[in-house]
């Protein structure tokens, strides 16, 4: 569903993402490892369109994507997290997340559907769409308690829940575990995999590699914004270099 060819980002001297290329399978985990600095999050910012590339190509669907801005992208189903979830701390849930999808959503698509039904407002869609989302991730119990209010792993929850707003194909997310516990990163994983479950194709990145290792059907493994590793987890598990590079011995 998405490849990149030869996918290059250069910052002056620095090369940030080096001549990548990988495919990520329709309905598959990815997940995208490796040390600081790898260029994990420049990967995701050149897919998602929020930076251009300085060389190689985006296919989506077969659709040649680069340098395509990130609202196009997003259109094309493509929906991301971001390390830190930026929330209103002093709204409720549901409406952090009505906002959000109202954000997300203003595409000709939500013209055509308001038209045909003219009885229902535009909020109330919204409405619907931010409860389904919050059902989705399990948090509909939450709905009215105020963002500030919540834990960190209800906030990646959310997180979740917002990228869903556009019926996304592709997630890409980032750090869906960062600052959880083990408890909640077992269940944290169990949503993602639910993700999979329900035809969405995920990438994410990931510095807990007990919950990578259970939870991917593919790594690709960048090291100085070059690929050195791509590939099962029991085999990149095992590849020298990325022992070298990112895993250490046991
Ligand atoms: P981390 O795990 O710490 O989040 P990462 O693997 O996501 O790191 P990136 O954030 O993609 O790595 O950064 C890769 C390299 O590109 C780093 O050396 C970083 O300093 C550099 N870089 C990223 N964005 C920019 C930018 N806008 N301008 C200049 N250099 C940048």
């Amino acid at each position: 569903m998405l490849e990149v060819v030869n996918l290059t980002k250069r910052y002056g001297g620095l090369t940030a993402v080096n001549d990548v290329s990988a495919q990520f399978r329709k309905g598959h985990i990815s997940a995208i490892i490796g040390p600081n600095g790898a260029g994990k999050t420049t990967f995701f910012n050149l897919i998602a369109g929020a930076v251009a590339p300085t060389q190689g190509r985006i296919l989506l669907n077969g659709e040649d994507i680069t340098g395509m801005r990130a609202d196009q992208v997003a259109v094309r189903g493509v929906a991301r997290t971001f390390q830190s979830t930026h929330l209103f701390d002093s709204a409720t849930v549901m409406d952090n997340l009505i906002v959000g999808h109202r954000l997300r959503t203003r595409s000709g698509l939500w013209d055509v559907i308001l038209g045909s039904a003219r009885l229902r407002t535009e909020e109330t869609l919204c409405r619907r769409k931010a409860e389904e989302s919050l059902e989705f991730v399990g948090l509909s119990h939450i709905a009215d308690r105020l963002a500030g209010d919540i834990s960190q792993e209800e906030r990646k929850r959310v997180a979740v829940a917002l990228a869903l707003a556009t019926d996304p194909q592709l997630l890409l997310l980032d750090e869906p575990a960062g600052g959880i516990n083990p408890e909640e990163t077992v269940s944290l994983a169990r949503l993602i995999r639910k993700l999979a479950e329900h035809g969405k194709t995920v990438c994410l990145i990931e510095h807990k590699m007990d919950m990578i290792m259970s939870l991917a059907d593919h790594i690709v493994v960048l090291n100085y914004g070059a690929k050195i590793a791509d590939g099962p987890p029991d085999k990149v598990r095992a590849n020298p270099l990325v022992i070298e590079a990112y895993l250490g011995a046991d």
